[in-house]
């Protein structure tokens, strides 16, 4: 028993050395002045999540004056134009004898004065890249810039800790501080939107890509929206690009700490809607998507019967009967067993310019769940789904599992309204059993015509 706790007591303090040990080493940043790797006697530290540099050696770099008051443990930094004034353990400095919040308070490493990074790169008027691979800090004096007239560029007010995507369509932008965005500027050729903050700069734990303080982000999977570019330089806005595809609205929401962008999906010019009537010589095409295909089966039954099998059958079956519909015609993402990309089906029917956009699926989940169920992603897609489900629960005799929303690629990616159906269950023998059924799958390929020309008000 005494033993065994000696062992793990210096295995505790063998972890502890290691622990100590790899977390400083990773902890160590490096210091670059404009390209130039800094000598300091005090490395970079993070502190409490927020990385402190020694302020001497880059206030030197940059020909700063610095002086140390012993007595009221303050370093005074002058730049040529304005003082700093910063003490030891306070979270405020002077600035210019204006009173300015750090985000930690300044403190004595081996002697040196270390300060908040964020305040150095805002108040010294330098960008400041973070690489998070080689855990360096470059600091970066700008350009010399023609003289502006006007106010001096007031320091920042607002830093961005993140810029995140939902994947869908909205841009989250977190910050501390104030931030006041500028009025969004829709430009055309190229098409984009363009967002300023002023008085904003990035955090220093958010890493803005490259060392000129730019990076752009690549959007995959909204359909008016190719990509996302933010910069930031000093004295100069943060600037928000969002360039892309075609011309498409926006929102923008600002709650606490959090500036919402939301770039909406375009709103295709021929849709039709509920409203329309059914007058007009117009030709609707209408894509039917079976689900699965090739070596993707799908769901398999619990009499082994593979989903993507139903899927074609109903899809030819509603393919044969659009067919006779003067007003329509029907497209097909697959028309046979073979295996098609969820983007592709998506973009088959964007290219197409398709009116709507009708996927066919059978579900599987636990054995007793049984019944019908619709889904669409998009608010514009609501009232198609409505309809086509009240024509879906009639044809299936299932029990009606309702209308819902979800975040499927091919009603997602789509730019028409569009729509997919989950027949029924086929982990539950019965939903198995009435959907392998000729006359079945006869009634729900008519119903799903019959819901078509109604929500496009031709019957
Ligand atoms: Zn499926």
């Amino acid at each position: 028993m005494m033993k065994k706790l000696v062992s793990m007591l210096f295995m505790l303090s063998v972890m502890l050395i290691l622990t100590t040990q790899t977390g400083q080493a990773a902890a160590v940043p490096k210091l670059f002045l404009n390209g130039n790797a800094l000598s300091a006697d005090v490395e970079p530290r993070i502190v409490k999540g927020y990385t402190m540099v020694p302020v001497g050696v880059i206030a030197d770099g940059l020909g700063f004056g610095v002086s140390w008051d012993a007595a009221t443990k303050s370093a005074r930094i002058h730049n040529g134009q304005t003082e700093m004034i910063l003490t030891v353990g306070k979270i405020t400095a002077v600035v210019g004898g204006q009173s300015v919040q750090l985000e930690a308070p300044p403190l004595i490493e081996k002697g040196r004065t270390m300060l908040p990074l964020r305040f150095v790169g805002s108040q010294f008027g330098l960008d400041v890249h973070w690489d998070s691979a080689t855990k360096s800090v470059s600091l970066k004096q700008p350009e010399p810039s023609p003289p502006v007239t006007g106010p001096e560029p007031s320091p920042a007010a607002g830093y961005i800790q993140d810029i995140g995507y939902d994947g869908v369509s909205r841009f989250t932008i977190a910050y501390d501080g104030v931030v006041t965005p500028s009025e969004m500027l829709v430009l055309k050729g190229p098409d984009r939107l363009v967002l300023d903050l002023p008085n904003t700069s990035f955090g220093v734990s958010f890493a803005p890509g490259t060392p000129s303080g730019e990076a752009t982000y690549t959007v995959d999977g909204h359909p008016a929206l190719n990509s996302i570019r933010y910069s930031a330089h000093a004295g100069k806005p943060v600037r928000i690009v969002f360039d892309l595809a075609v011309p498409t609205s926006y929102e923008i929401e600002q709650t606490d700490g959090q500036l919402i962008i939301d770039v909406k999906y375009p709103e295709p010019g021929a849709v039709p809607s509920p409203g329309t009537d059914g007058s007009g010589n117009k030709i609707y095409k209408v894509v039917i998507d079976a689900g699965h295909g090739g070596k993707d089966p799908g769901a398999v039954s619990v009499t082994k019967r593979q989903e993507k099998e139903f899927n074609l059958a109903i899809a030819l079956k509603i393919k044969a009967l659009l067919d006779k519909e003067p007003r329509i015609q029907p497209y097909m993402t697959r028309s046979d067993d073979t295996f098609v990309e969820l983007a592709d089906r998506a973009t088959f029917a964007n290219n197409l310019g398709a009116d709507l956009f009708l996927s066919i699926h059978a579900n599987s989940f636990r054995p007793e769940i049984t019944g019908t169920e619709t889904y669409y992603n998009r608010e514009s897609s609501r009232a198609f789904a409505d309809v086509m489900h009240k024509h879906l629960v009639k044809a299936t005799g299932l029990p009606d599992r309702k209308v819902r929303q979800a975040n499927f690629a091919v009603i997602r990616r789509t730019t028409m309204p569009a729509i997919l159906i989950e027949a029924g269950y086929l982990s539950n023998k019965h939903d198995d059993s009435v959907l392998a059924k000729e006359e079945i799958r006869d009634r729900i390929a008519k119903e799903m015509v019959s819901g078509i020309k109604s929500y496009l008000k031709l019957s």
